[in-house]
Parts: structure tokens; sequence; C-alpha cells
């Protein structure tokens, strides 16, 4: 799919986009704010599609829209309004709209191979994008990315310090972020160093790159492939390490559906991850997280798919109360098989988790996790 952004203006964008249908039809999703028009199949023009709402967890309202035709048809079609949800920023030293806008067609059968053209602004720096001289805009692409997202992150040149340490790129743009930003850098190789030796991979791509967005969305952190984001200031440096260590987590054993209940190894993948680098690196914070985890897990239903088969809304806590329990019991032999097996699935999820063990002569771990998939009383 090709997206080329023509305007870029006071949190409203337009967007010029073709793409090609693969089977007999081609469903997707997109803002709701967003207004489609100039539909056309080959040089035949269309009436624009009808959309029908539809929810995804951290999009704002969608529609969804479905092409139909033959195999190899192209379609192309603008679409254009304001764009509304999460971690949206349209000010003076960042443009920033990505998956959590519902920007661009995405989900169901939507291509995830997507270029993206930006107008070609010097005064902006677009991050993992690539300036084309010779056109004179911006050029961004998902192909290759393991998290596929149009993730645009537009910094205004003159405005934001840059830190670089060997393949790490820091920016941040507030006085009080420059402490953080120095710990981050410091603490982001001993973590990065610390997954290398637990995973026996590099996880993600050797060039990272992190960003501090100014201060006003405290919505937390994401991590995409090379990439991690932050919308606020963690409390302490301890605080601040779990935080980038989660993140960085995100580049093992997380590859599971995000939009169902499987997601539940994405999250506890992550955060496990992280507090095992905790355990090593500062054995107090994590004895504290851990007690509070157990104390959790005695009030919390420990049911990692709900009976409706959905994604949960604690879908980040259940998993990492259930590790919580099985390394008290078992202790972080159990946790790093867990995570090992989990980063080593060729199909990521709970069914391929619970007989890979199986395989390795796990059975009681097998048993124990198992347990906690269908609804349990505390
Ligand atoms: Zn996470």
């Amino acid at each position: 799919m090709r997206l080329d952004i023509d305007t870029l203006e006071g949190g409203a964008i337009g967007v010029s986009c073709a793409l090609t249908l693969h089977g007999g039809s081609m469903r997707f999703a997109l803002a709701s704010s967003l207004e489609i028009s100039g539909l056309r199949r080959g040089g035949e023009v269309l009436p624009p599609p009808a959309g029908e709402p539809c929810e995804l967890p951290f999009r704002p309202q969608m529609s969804a829209y479905t092409l139909r035709g033959e195999p190899g048809d192209e379609f192309t079609f603008t679409y254009s309004g304001r764009l509304g949800g999460a971690l949206l920023y349209f000010q003076s030293e960042v443009r920033h709209f990505s998956l959590y806008n519902g920007w661009y067609p995405m989900e169901f059968d939507a291509d995830t191979d997507i270029d993206v053209t930006l107008p070609g602004d010097i005064a902006w720096e677009l991050i993992q994008g690539r300036y084309d001289a010779a056109r004179g805009l911006w050029r961004y692409t998902t192909r290759g990315r393991a998290i596929p997202d149009c993730n645009i992150l537009l910094l205004r040149r003159g405005w934001w310090t840059r830190l670089e340490s060997g393949a790490l790129r820091l920016y941040y743009c507030e006085a009080d972020q420059a402490l953080p930003a120095g710990e981050a850098i410091r603490a982001c190789s001993k973590i990065r160093a610390f997954y290398r030796s637990l995973y026996g991979r590099e996880g993600a791509s050797r060039e990272l790159t992190l960003v501090y967005l100014p201060h006003g969305q405290d919505w937390g952190a994401y991590m995409r492939d090379g990439l991690v984001v932050f919308s606020s200031l963690p409390k302490d440096t301890s605080a601040l390490r779990h935080t980038l260590a989660h993140e960085l987590g995100h580049a093992y054993a997380c590859r599971a559906d995000s939009l169902s209940w499987e997601d539940w190894l994405n999250e506890t993948g992550a955060e496990w991850s992280a507090l095992l680098y905790e355990l090593h690196a500062d054995r107090p914070a994590f004895e504290l997280r851990l007690d509070k985890l157990l104390e959790l897990s005695e009030s919390h239903p420990l049911c990692l798919r709900p009976p409706d088969g959905s994604r949960p809304d604690e879908v980040h806590e259940t998993g990492t109360l259930v590790f919580a329990r099985i390394y008290k019991k078992y202790g972080e032999e159990a946790i790093i098989t867990l995570l090992r097996t989990l980063d080593g699935l060729q199909q990521p999820d709970t069914a391929a988790l619970l007989s890979a063990l199986r395989a390795q002569g796990e059975d009681s771990l097998a048993g124990e996790l198992g347990a906690y998939i269908s609804p349990q009383t505390p």
C-alpha cells in the first residue's frame, strides 16, 4: 500500500492512498473522523465506500470499509480530516501520529507493508525516515518491521537535544528531561546486554532511538522496532529503568496477536524480561515489586482467557501475576524457561507455548500455567 500525505496542518491530514487487492475483497479500518473521497478502481470512478462503526483497542472511534473486486485490482482514493486519539501531537516542536490515531487503513485484510511519503520540509526530522532530496520529500516504510505501524514522528530541528552513544540515539526537548535522558542512555546498554545473554539473540535492531515527548500526555511509553517513545517522565530512577526495560523487553517473546486475549503473552513477556533484569541489576527493587505482585495475585481473578475469548482490560496484569506465582514456587529458572520458550515459538500463542513446554519435559510448568487459562477463583 502507498500513502502520500499531501497536507499536514493543525491536527488534520490529507492522504492519497493506492492499494492492490490480493483476493476478491479487502476490509480495513480507518478513523471515523477521516472522510474517504475520490474512490477509483483502475480508471473507473466508484461511489465512496460506506463505513460501519468498529471498535479497536487503543484506537479512536474507527470505521470499517470493504473494497470489492478481482485479485490484482488497483484502488486509489483520498481521505482527509482531523485526527483524534492518544499520543497525538501537532505542536511547534513535534508532529506525531501513529496506529493510536487510526490514521491509515489498518487491520483485517489491509496490507502491512506500507510506503509513506510526507511533505519534504527539512526544518523537521522524520524519526526512522529518510529524506529524498531528489523528490524533496520524506519517506517512511513499515517494510521489515516486526510491529507494523506507520509511526510518524516529526521533530522540529533546533528544538531538541540529541544524545548519542554507539548505536543509541536519544532526543528530548524539556529541561527536566536532561537527567532522565542521561540515565536512560546508561541503563539502555546494560539492559540490552542482559537481554542478549538471556535470549541469546540481538532482539530489536541494533540501532535504537529513544524519544521523550513534550509534557502534556501522561500515557506511559511504547515500543516499535528500534524505537522507544516516552510520553511521561518516570518518577524516579528505578521506575525509569523499569519502564525502559519493559519496553525493550517487547523486542523478545512478544509476537502474539495483540488484539486478542493472547496479548497477555506480549505484556507478560516484556514485564518479566524487565523483572529478571531488575533481579540482577537492583535486587531490592525487584523484591519490592515481587511482593506487590504476589499480594495483588491474592485478590485478582487469575483468568488468562475470558469465557468469551475476548481481549480483557487487565491483559497487562494477569499474566504478570501468574508468572509471579510461578516464580515464587519454582524460582528464576522456571521464568527463564518460560520466556525463552515463548521467544522461540513459531506460532506465538498460548497453546503453542504449552505444547513446547511439554516437548521439553516441562510438564509441571505447562500444567501450572494451563490451570490459569480458564477462570479461577482467587
Ligand atoms: Zn508493554
